[in-house]
């Protein structure tokens, strides 16, 4: 089993990236972090004639942007009728338009560039993990027609940004290729599915027909790979008993960049601008945001509601998420209650 993500292993980055290690001696706007939300801001403003560094650490794309499931869903990780309590139903419904529109950002941006990503509009289904989530579902469900509704990695850069944002561990595996008839009836239309439990689980079949399997049971960005891919692989086949003994080709993990209210956020610290906090749920919304931040640093754009709701932390919360085990075992327990 290699302890990498599949994706970057099936499509290995090409060695001819135009990457440089020598920095510039001016840029009009610098960028740190290479997932989609720095490259899409770096994309608005290079296309407003801005000159643009952008700086990684590691490589192109290396944190959660190149480790997730490849799941483009509408909505935020915080839930709807939750947004419209807390902030209204004219922000809520801006928010919501938000994560809707992010998807077409997405399929604009990889038209535009002919990313070859086997990007389909497959749609999405959300799993009850329980009966007595079904009611839930229902009444989201009725909500969403009355209504007409369409990072992890941040470091220590920016110690006033820190407190903000708690970095989650999220862990995945992958089968090797399942018979078609299997993939038939595991995913007839190919779907991408998610639960409805905290510890949530998502699964959906890879292009080439593996199973990707994704989750935590734990949210430490350090479980060992081999542990992880147990407890994933226990899971996986307590849902589909098909797989039992399909060996495991792929076991990684990834930083999530989670906030105390779930809501994904653009602001502003010490003069330097960011955009975090996608909780999990930020492939098409860190493509969004990105792009947002880059339109508001070069003027095409004055306002985002992501930038207008307050961006809260807690007491003692400097650097070392110290609630975290806490916080697990509390989500754990309320998993089993309901
Ligand atoms: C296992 C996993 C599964 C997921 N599945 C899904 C999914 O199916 N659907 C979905 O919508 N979302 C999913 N997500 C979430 C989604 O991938 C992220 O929300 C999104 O990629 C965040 O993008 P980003 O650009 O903000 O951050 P990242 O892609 O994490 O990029 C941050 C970059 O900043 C760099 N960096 C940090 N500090 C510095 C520094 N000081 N100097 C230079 N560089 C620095 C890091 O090296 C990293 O490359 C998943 C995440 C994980 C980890």
């Amino acid at each position: 089993m290699i302890t990498s993500p599949f994706w970057t292993d099936q499509f290995p980055r090409p060695a001819d990236l135009p990457v440089s290690t020598e920095l510039p001696s001016h840029v009009d706007v610098a960028i740190v972090g290479s997932g989609y939300t720095g490259l899409c801001a770096a994309r608005v403003l290079a296309k407003s004639g801005a000159s643009v560094a952008v700086l990684e650490r590691e490589t192109i794309g290396w944190g959660a942007s190149s480790r997730n499931g490849g799941m483009a869903t509408p909505g935020l990780k915080q839930g709807l009728s939750k947004i419209y309590k807390k902030y209204g139903p004219e922000k809520g419904r801006e928010f919501w338009q938000a994560s809707v529109d992010a998807i077409d950002l997405l399929e604009d941006i990889v038209r535009e560039h002919a990313i070859d990503c086997d990007w389909s509009r497959s749609g999405h289904v959300a799993l009850a993990a329980k009966e007595s989530h079904l009611s839930d579902l229902e009444s989201y469900a009725d909500w969403i027609k009355s209504e007409l509704a369409t990072n992890g990695y941040t470091d220590r850069t920016l110690p006033r940004l820190k407190p903000k944002v708690i970095p989650v561990g999220s862990y995945i595996i992958v089968t090797e290729p399942l018979s078609s008839e299997l993939q038939d009836e595991l995913s007839p239309k190919r779907r991408m599915y998610y639960d409805t439990k905290r510890f949530i689980n998502y699964f959906r079949l890879t292009p080439d027909g593996r199973m990707l399997w994704g989750g935590r049971n734990d949210l430490s960005v350090d479980l060992d790979l081999e542990e992880s891919s147990a407890i994933l692989q226990a899971q996986l086949t307590a849902v589909f008993p098909q797989l039992e003994g399909v060996p495991l080709t792929h076991s990684w993990s990834g930083r999530l960049g989670v906030t105390f209210d779930l809501m994904p956020h653009i602001g502003k610290v010490d003069g330097v601008w960011y955009a975090n906090g996608y909780s999990g749920h930020g492939l098409s919304i860190a493509t969004y945001l990105g792009t947002e931040l880059g339109l508001l640093i070069s003027g095409q754009k004055e306002r985002s509601p992501f930038a207008e709701i307050p961006h809260q932390t807690i007491l003692f919360y400097r650097n070392r998420p110290w609630f975290l085990p806490f916080a697990s075992r509390y989500y754990r327990l309320l998993d089993w209650i309901n």
